[in-house]
């Protein structure tokens, strides 16, 4: 829908910068210039400045400029279209459109627009004025909120009844089919306009311009669902909605950081208690769309869900949008439980503190598997660091990645060479779904015994070496299901398939890669006759591959658990006379783990 050029330009002629730019900050004459604090960053010093003969603006620190409509545009978040006609209204001036459907659109959208600002008012009158509305007043007082409060977020209440609304709009002159295309009503069976919401506490949603769109609805008998909101309409797109963004602007701007919240009552706890720049969804999970919208205007986000809710929530999605949308995102420490709508007037510093004291995603959710472990036993800091093994694989960047594990290996006094051993045992996980620890690979996690420090067995390394150093000494009998660590598995895998060290090495990816190139270097010391090692290699190779297999039939309840033993026992007792002493027994075993796995 194109404005005609000619009226795109008689709008910015007839837009005085100056008075423009004064509506939103103060603006100081210095010699034919004025200056001011920039609304598009954060400073103490004016650096923002404004020509008024060519009618453009300019930011000296962080190098925002244009005109008029680009002023609007940024500080409003509104598209160029959008921005013309805010400012051609301002001029009083009647935009012409370059298509006659275009107009008639237009025109549509404007009704609509009239009708749901009619419905804000009639909803914010009956829940100030009328004895109707007493209910909703007595629920919001017990939530804290009081007349102000009710005015400045222009609540509602929507009377019980059919069609009260409907009749007060045909009264206004507006079709049936308008108030339906609005969300306001639904045309019944008897053709005739019935209400959408009826009975319930109306919080009005504008978009990011202030423009009313539409309603988010609590119910307050427990009839239907407690919230509903307008249904999909011309005005109202969900996916596009963030709740509070025209009060919140100005101030998510300033600040350089948004606080997204579950609720419209949190955004209205946030407000009151000193923390403008809150928004939340209208009744949908945040959604692409939503941070590109958000982006527009800052690049530091804030989670202030419920403390489990965001524990919860799938970091991997956040983690995504921080690297795809270049943003940044921390959780506020609430106290767990407690929402921002009931905390801000018991301990409203605790809301202003939640969201100073907010942390990056991934240290929030250590933090929490540390505060509820026992640090104390050797017990509880082998299963905390169990637990952050999914955490930490979670985040995709390697380097951050890194140093959380440090971290934690330092908290809980590990060596990080086993949280990067137990990191790399899966991949990272790079589906979108979010897949909690409970339900990931049962299997594996059942197989392994519930306390491991160390689960990476230095003797499975050592055979390694020397089947990439020596591969003579283990190609007759090493088997990858020999070895429990994954990495080490599919190192030897990679192995296996090329006659070729490098060509293995080409052929590998990620942590095999790293740990074929890092034993490759490590050369074992012949310190034996290659037989003697050979047979060292069998048994130290075999007789923890024979104890996993061993705990696998007990935890199956298969019989041949019985056979293994003995077999073990003459392992050990002929190889306590000498490594080659046991390797015939050793192969026997070899030829049993092949079989029976
Ligand atoms: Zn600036």
């Amino acid at each position: 829908m194109g404005i005609l050029d000619e009226d795109i330009a008689r709008v910015r002629e007839a837009t005085d910068i100056v008075g423009l730019i004064s509506e939103r900050l103060a603006l100081k004459r210095v010699g034919r210039r004025f200056v001011g604090l920039c609304p598009f960053h954060t400073e103490k010093t004016p650096s923002f400045s404004v020509n008024a003969d060519l009618g453009l603006y300019h930011c000296f620190s962080c190098q925002e400029s244009g005109d008029a409509i680009t002023f609007v545009r940024k500080l409003d978040g509104l598209d160029f279209v959008e921005a013309v006609e805010r400012l051609a209204s301002r001029a009083g001036i009647q935009l012409r459109y370059d298509s006659a459907a275009a107009g008639k659109d237009r025109q549509r959208r404007e009704r609509l627009t009239a009708a749901v600002q009619e419905a804000v008012d009639f909803y914010h009158r009956l829940l100030l004025e009328d004895p109707r509305g007493g209910r909703a007043r007595g629920y919001l007082r017990s939530r804290g909120f009081d007349g102000d409060a009710a005015r400045r977020f222009v609540l509602g209440w929507a009377p019980e009844g059919f069609d009260l609304l409907s009749r007060h709009l045909y009264d206004r002159k507006f079709s049936r089919d308008d108030i339906a295309a609005a969300g306001l009503a639904f045309v019944n069976r008897a053709q005739k306009a019935q209400d959408f919401f009826r009975s319930r506490l109306m919080f009005p949603i504008f978009d990011r311009a202030g423009v009313p769109v539409g309603f988010g609805a609590r119910t307050l008998d427990g009839d239907g669902p407690k919230y509903k909101n307008t249904a999909e309409t011309a005005l109202y797109h969900k996916s596009r909605l963030l709740y509070g963004l025209n009060w919140a602007k100005a101030e998510v701007g300033a600040r350089d950081e948004v606080v997204i919240c579950e609720g419209y009552t949190d955004v209205m706890g946030f407000a009151l208690a000193g923390v403008p720049n809150a928004v939340a969804t209208c009744g949908t999970a945040l959604a692409d769309e939503h941070v590109q919208i958000l982006k527009a205007f800052t690049r530091h986000v804030i989670l202030a869900y419920d403390a489990d809710a965001a524990g919860q929530n799938a970091a991997e999605k956040w983690y995504q949008w921080e690297q795809r949308f270049d943003i940044e995102v921390k959780v506020a420490a609430l106290p767990p439980g407690r929402d921002p709508g009931d905390l801000w007037r018991e301990d409203p510093t605790a809301l202003v503190k939640a969201v100073e004291g907010a942390s990056r995603f991934m240290q929030f959710k250590v933090d929490r598997v540390l505060a509820a472990a026992d640090l104390a036993s050797p017990e509880g800091r082998a299963r905390a660091a169990e637990e952050l093994v999914p955490v930490l694989r979670e985040h995709p960047n390697e380097l951050v990645r890194e140093q959380y594990i440090q971290t934690a290996a330092g908290t809980l006094g590990f060596d990080h060479v086993w949280f990067k051993q137990a990191i790399a045992r899966r991949p990272p996980r790079s589906s979108a779904s979010g897949r909690d620890r409970g339900a990931e690979d049962p299997e594996e996690w059942s197989a392994r015994p519930p306390v491991r420090p160390m689960p990476v067995d230095g003797r499975e390394e050592d055979v390694l070496r020397w089947a990439i150093h020596d591969p003579a000494l283990v190609a007759d009998w090493l088997d990858a299901s020999f070895f429990a660590d994954p990495v080490a598995h599919g190192a030897f895998e990679v192995l296996a398939a090329h006659h070729d060290f490098h060509e293995a090495l080409e052929a590998s990816e990620g942590p095999v890669r790293a740990l074929l190139e890092r034993l490759a270097v490590e050369e074992p010391e012949a310190d034996a006759e290659p037989e003697t090692i050979r047979a060292r290699l069998i048994v130290n190779t075999v007789v923890p591959a024979a104890e996993r297999l061993q705990r696998r039939l007990v935890a199956e309840g298969d019989d041949r658990a019985m056979q293994v033993q003995p077999q073990l026992d003459a392992v050990r007792s002929a190889a306590a006379s000498g490594w080659a002493a046991g390797e015939a027994p050793a192969m026997q075993l070899v030829r049993w783990i092949s079989e029976w796995t």
